[in-house]
């Protein structure tokens, strides 16, 4: 096998394997490329929305908890780091496809215990793009697609920090949520929540009664 990022051979490697829900999958990055990722497990992090911090709920979520949120308790994987702006350029401003299970088999074990609803693309950048990249990132995972996004007055990535947080809601729930006990949303990005508390919102609005939290690659 070929590290997705460099294409360099490497033999199987298995470093991340006591924290990954399928221990034997292969990972497609190699070790140098891997290195290039700052990971966020096992250090102190907000409780409400997963940035690396002491580990104390951080402003912005005392403000989602003062508009009357439950908190999502989100979690990620990496931090938005040089290396991972890179990929993320890759990926998704150039559709570059071919990357989509870069981070395949090393999601977290504990998500096997949740009901894994993606936060999808909606469909004017599905048609620009080719591809939907939250579906591509967690392919190898069983998802389940109960929410869809009408479209929004411009991307999210166009906007500034102000203008993201004032985003209207637009998802709509398109599947049944009886028999769901505890739901957790998959974004590749957690930047101001906005997006993951309009999904929550959308679920609840809908009467799930159960548990929400988000993950994402990166926070
Ligand atoms: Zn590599
Ligand atoms: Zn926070």
């Amino acid at each position: 096998m070929r590290c997705r990022l460099c294409n360099a051979a490497m033999s199987g490697n298995l470093q991340l394997s006591d924290l990954a829900w399928r221990p034997y999958q292969r990972l497609h990055l190699c070790q140098r490329c891997l290195r290039t990722f700052e990971i966020l497990v096992d250090r102190p992090t907000c409780p409400g929305c997963g940035r690396a911090n002491d580990g104390a709920l951080c402003q912005d979520c005392h403000r989602w908890e003062q508009q009357g949120e439950t908190l999502l308790h989100h979690s990620a994987l990496f931090t938005y780091n040089t290396a991972m702006k890179a990929f993320i350029q890759q990926y998704k401003g150039l559709g570059d496809y071919r990357l989509h299970d870069a981070f395949a088999g090393m999601w977290p074990h504990w998500l096997q215990h949740w009901t894994l609803v993606p936060i999808v693309s909606e469909p004017g950048h599905l048609d620009r793009r080719g591809f939907d990249p939250v579906l591509g990132l967690f392919a190898d995972l069983p998802l389940r697609q109960l929410l869809a996004k009408a479209a929004t007055d411009k991307p999210q990535a166009q906007k500034t920090r102000a203008e993201r947080l004032q985003t209207p809601q637009s998802f709509a729930v398109v599947q049944p949520v009886s028999g769901i006990k505890q739901i957790l949303l998959l974004d590749d990005l957690y930047t101001t929540g906005r997006t993951l508390y309009h999904a929550k919102d959308a679920l609840v609005a809908a009467g799930f009664q159960g548990k929400v939290q988000s993950f994402s690659l990166i926070r």
